[in-house]
């Protein structure tokens, strides 16, 4: 599989449209059209994940579930990408990604009342149907909320 490094020059050459910076993490930052990537943590993977939602434009979302879906259709580009790239993704690393983001939403969602699942109201609350009880969540960024892995 071809490291981070060898891989960065090829990508920055297909999608000159998208900047590459070296950061803590890796992420994907709409504002600034840049992929951040960790160089410590060669994970090619990764680096086609968050050039996914560059590519597929993933800009702001308004309810939660529409970042759910953004993390797999990115997930999806990221494995179309893999084909050109010579890059192996794993569907373990897929879907233990994707478990993050679903229990992520499912926590936010529990009506911490009476734990039936409430409707988001808003861009920082939920409502339960079953007990009327309103609550409210932190702000959630995209990719900022998976537990990276290390090899
Ligand atoms: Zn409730
Ligand atoms: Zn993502």
């Amino acid at each position: 599989m071809p490291s981070i490094r060898s891989l960065l020059p090829k990508l920055a050459a297909a999608y000159p449209a998208i900047s590459f910076t070296p950061g803590t993490r890796f992420a994907w930052s709409p504002d600034t059209h840049t992929v951040y990537y960790d160089e410590a943590a060669n994970n090619p993977e990764l680096l086609l994940h968050e050039l996914a939602h560059g590519i597929l434009g993933h800009h702001d979302y308004s309810k939660d579930v529409e970042l759910v879906a953004m993390e797999s259709q990115a997930w999806d580009k990221a494995l179309e990408l893999s084909a050109t790239f010579a890059v192996v993704i794993g569907n373990d690393m897929v879907q233990d990604s994707l478990d993050t983001y679903r229990e992520w939403l499912h926590a936010r969602s529990t009506c911490p009342n009476c734990e039936a699942t409430g409707y988001q109201s808003g861009k920082d609350t939920y409502s339960c149907i079953a007990c009327t009880h309103t609550w409210r969540v932190n702000e959630a960024r995209i990719c900022a909320l998976r537990r990276y892995k290390t090899k």
